[in-house]
């Protein structure tokens, strides 16, 4: 009997790793496995390796190297920059303005710098998911310390207008950090043309390890570390590096940097074919997020009436991996609050489906995923009417 296909439409929430950058991170699990503290050869190729690996993250974002600093991933990465940002402002800057549709790793580490008696403003969206400069401006006070505003969310995809943005928050002397974790290897993200203090990133959304990414943050910006232990990392993140990972994270940060001219607009081409198919298909289906400033790889559809996770359920039957749009999975019953701040009703938010391309998508991929979804949309209708 012939395997089931398996079609991976989940790159938003992983990617494989790269076999180059498998390959490259090998020879440091067993063979070279020196700490990089330690002073001698051992150690010392470790360190190197740490240094070398800097060079291609720090280009991808247009940074310079030292001002990389490696963490444990893209969550990490956002604590230590919202955390280490208001730790180091005290003083007359009290105040921290995010959005209403950030990543929980920005969303929650600010909901805690709140109830440490900080004052946090969250910015409206409009029903494309994305964030007004006109929004962010009347948010600002003379006392706001950090502004952070994500590149490209996670769920919607929507595309961010951070360089506006980050312009009138400088205006005002506030710090500017983006998450960047869905933008890298999407979009062309550069520190300079986004007029960003600190950047987030993360390994695993590029073709790289889990468990690793890093936070830019621009020379000169006020920062102190959260987490506290030897003095790696110039002193700003405590704690023995994951000299593979790190590896790894080079060398998918290279890949992404010389994929960049091609890679984009060919996802982009198979994103087109597969909203396009959808909507010809699923006559009701209604397509989240903004039109055209959105990633190339993300598509994010309510089917009216068909659950969500039973839909994402019923495709996995299908060998379709697809995401829930909504939270409502696990023990959480809450709609996922982007979709919450988006204006989408509490019952279509409960019908979204995610659909999120990759180097490994093809046309074939698309043509066999729109070939199931009608049918699986109208089976997963039925059994919610069968239930009611
Ligand atoms: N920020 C965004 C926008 C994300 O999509 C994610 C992961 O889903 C993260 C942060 C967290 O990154 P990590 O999984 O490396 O902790």
């Amino acid at each position: 009997m012939p395997s089931m296909r398996q079609v991976y439409l989940d790159y938003a929430a992983t990617t494989p790793v790269d076999p180059r950058v498998l390959e490259e991170m090998l020879a440091f699990f067993a063979e070279q496995y020196g700490n990089a503290s330690s002073v001698h050869a051992a150690g010392r190729t470790a360190r190197e390796a740490l240094d070398v690996a800097r060079e291609p993250v720090a280009a991808l974002i247009g940074a310079m190297p030292d001002e990389i600093v490696f963490t444990s991933g893209g969550t990490e990465a956002d604590n230590f920059a919202l955390q280490g940002c208001m730790a180091a402002s005290g003083g007359l800057r009290e105040h921290l303005v995010t959005t209403a549709i950030e990543h929980a790793a920005v969303m929650e580490t600010a909901r805690h710098v709140e109830g440490r008696g900080k004052r946090v403003t969250f910015v409206p969206v409009d029903e494309h998911g994305y964030v007004a400069v006109e929004a962010v401006e009347p948010a600002l006070g003379d006392d706001t310390a950090l502004v952070s505003v994500m590149l490209a969310n996670n769920e919607v995809g929507t595309v961010q207008p951070v360089p506006e943005i980050a312009a009138i928050c400088h205006e005002r002397g506030a710090v500017v950090h983006t998450d960047a974790v869905q933008a890298l290897g999407q979009i062309p993200v550069n520190v300079d043309a986004l007029g960003v203090d600190m950047l987030s990133m993360s390994a695993h959304k590029l073709y790289g390890p889990k468990g690793v990414g890093a936070l830019y943050i621009r020379r000169g910006t006020r920062m102190h570390a959260v987490t506290f232990g030897g003095e790696q990392e110039r002193r700003r993140r405590a704690g023995t590096e994951n000299v593979p990972g790190i590896v790894g994270f080079g060398k998918a940060c290279e890949l992404a940097r010389g994929l960049l001219p091609t890679e984009p607009q060919r996802v982009a081409a198979l994103r087109d074919r597969l909203v396009a198919g959808i909507r010809d298909t699923i006559a009701d289906a209604i397509y989240c997020g903004h039109p055209h400033e959105r990633l190339p790889n993300n598509t994010h559809f309510c089917f009216p009436g068909a659950n969500g996770e039973a839909l994402a359920i019923r495709l996995d039957g299908k060998g379709i991996y697809a995401a829930t749009g909504s939270a409502c999975s696990s023990a959480s019953l809450e709609p996922s609050h982007v979709l919450a701040a988006m204006g989408i009703p509490l019952e279509l938010a409960y019908n979204s489906v995610r659909f999120t391309l990759g180097r490994g998508t093809t046309e074939e991929d698309i043509e066999y995923t729109l070939a199931e979804l009608p049918l699986a949309v109208q089976q997963t209708r039925a059994a919610a009417r069968v239930e009611l």
